[in-house]
């Protein structure tokens, strides 16, 4: 789960990361309220879950109050990359000297933590890893052994960072670090972690992913789900307890099993298509569960052809057989589905579907046809 930028640093501030005053508000009088408490200057920030919102005019500085109602006007129902803006956050604005990067995220491939530091911050950092590779200096943690002050202090040495803002950036990393692990994070980036003319270090932005597999111990985390925007596709499917991402392409996909889902959507853009989603009805998915799976894909207009991908062994093809029907018989399916059976009684499964076979239900014999009929089905 992504929290909002506000969420963030109320997290940051409660383990002691220096962060600017502020207060999140719903409409531009409270924000006009809120500024005059935290004190001018203010930065108006849109709370969106999305990168880049000063580019996208999402953040904008105010020297008095009619500069935060002008800008609070502008910015609250703002689109900025499909998230309309419903929330701002009101700060006491920082004075910059320079702009920096900093993370934690785990490297999965390393079965570490790892840290990344840069003193080229504030852009986007992709940007930096693919032109400048060398400026981003990296630390990987040992989650027995945790993160020392001395491998800390050597991290930050490394990054280049104006030698004022080595002891600064040593203590916000070791407390972000904190915070990455006692919080169960799967990320905490800080971009642009700045310092200020007068050497303070100072997180001026947060995003931070909290890892849902940990969601049992943290009864908190319900103040994050209350404020969480779902697409509707993905509202449906979390009702549905269906394991479903929503994507941008025109295929929508049902596979069981996670690896097998993957997969799919490689072949489908090996073939020249594009997925509009991930949709893994797990192991021993039965009509049920299916025809749900076909009812949440069916709500997304970009969907032209659905490929459902089932390779059988828990499952039943014969069930998935009946789902498919089932859901025919449901709702009004709008795209053409095309379906691979194999493995646990794909022969039962396939003949239930052909008496339903028509230009809106076809079979194919393996993955690579059944992708490339269901992206020819799209692109027409
Ligand atoms: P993002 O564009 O979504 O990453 O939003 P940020 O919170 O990182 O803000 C974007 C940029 O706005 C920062 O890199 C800063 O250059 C600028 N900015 C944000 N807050 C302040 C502030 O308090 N003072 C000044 N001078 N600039 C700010
Ligand atoms: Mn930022």
């Amino acid at each position: 789960m992504d929290l909002f930028e506000y969420q963030g640093k109320q997290l940051f501030a409660r383990y002691g990361i220096p962060v600017s005053a502020g207060e999140p508000v719903d409409t531009v009088d409270d924000a006009v309220a809120a500024a005059g408490r935290v004190g001018y200057p203010v930065v108006v920030k849109a709370q969106v879950q999305v990168g880049g919102r000063g580019k996208a005019g999402g953040i904008k500085l105010a020297a008095d109050a009619d500069e935060v109602r002008t800008h609070a006007g502008n910015i609250l129902g703002m689109d900025i990359k499909g998230h309309v803006v419903e929330r701002l956050w009101i700060e006491h604005a920082s004075d910059i000297a320079e702009e920096y990067y900093a993370s934690f995220t785990l490297d999965r491939g390393a079965k570490k933590h790892l840290g990344m530091l840069s003193a080229q911050g504030g852009v986007d950092i992709e940007q930096v890893a693919d032109e400048n590779p060398d400026a981003i200096a990296r630390i990987h943690v040992d989650p027995v052994e945790g993160l020392t002050e001395a491998a800390c202090r050597a991290w930050v040495e490394a990054a280049g960072l104006n030698p004022r803002a080595t002891d600064g950036a040593v203590d916000v990393l070791l407390k972000l670090y904190e915070a990455y692990v006692d919080s169960d994070c799967d990320l905490v980036e800080i971009n642009p972690l700045i310092l200020t003319p007068d050497g303070r270090v100072h997180a001026l932005d947060a995003k931070v992913t909290l890892d849902d597999n940990a969601d049992y111990r943290h009864p908190e985390w319900e103040e994050y789900r209350a404020t969480q925007v779902l697409d509707e596709r993905e509202r449906l499917a979390k009702e549905k307890g269906l394991n479903y991402i929503g994507l941008d392409g025109s295929v929508g996909i049902i596979g069981n099993g996670a690896g097998l889902v993957m997969s799919t959507l490689d072949v489908v853009n090996q073939v020249g298509g594009s997925a509009a989603n991930f949709l893994d009805v797990g192991g021993g998915a039965d009509a049920k569960v299916l025809s749900n799976a076909i009812e949440v894909i069916n709500t997304d207009e970009k969907v032209k052809a659905i490929l459902v991908n089932i390779f059988g062994g828990i499952t039943r093809c014969d069930e998935v057989a009946n789902g498919i029907v089932e859901a025919l018989g449901r709702v009004a399916v709008k795209a053409p589905i095309v379906i691979r059976l194999d493995g646990t009684n794909a022969a039962e499964g396939r003949a239930i579907l052909a008496p339903h076979e028509s230009d809106r239900l076809i079979s194919q014999p393996t993955m690579l046809d059944a992708a490339r009929k269901a992206v020819e089905l799209a692109s027409n």
